[in-house]
């Protein structure tokens, strides 16, 4: 099985994803609604992993995890 993110290796630990690096890219794209990645092009992860960094710096509070299960 391969990450729906970057398509690397899964890891059994943060399935079904390979990092929890590619689980957070996930995470925003949840957290961002309408906000599509437009390819598994494992640089437009990159930068969705930095601007959900950023975010997160910016605001000092808990960022709210939404429950999808
Ligand atoms: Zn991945």
């Amino acid at each position: 099985m391969a990450c729906p993110i970057c398509d690397k290796e899964t890891s059994p630990e943060f399935r079904p994803f390979c990092s929890k690096r590619c689980a957070d890219v996930d995470l925003a794209k949840w957290l961002g609604g309408g906000y599509a990645i437009p390819s598994n092009d494992p640089d437009d992860a990159d930068e969705l992993v930095d601007a959900l960094e950023k975010a997160m710096e910016e605001g000092d509070e808990d960022p709210e995890t939404p429950r999808l299960s």
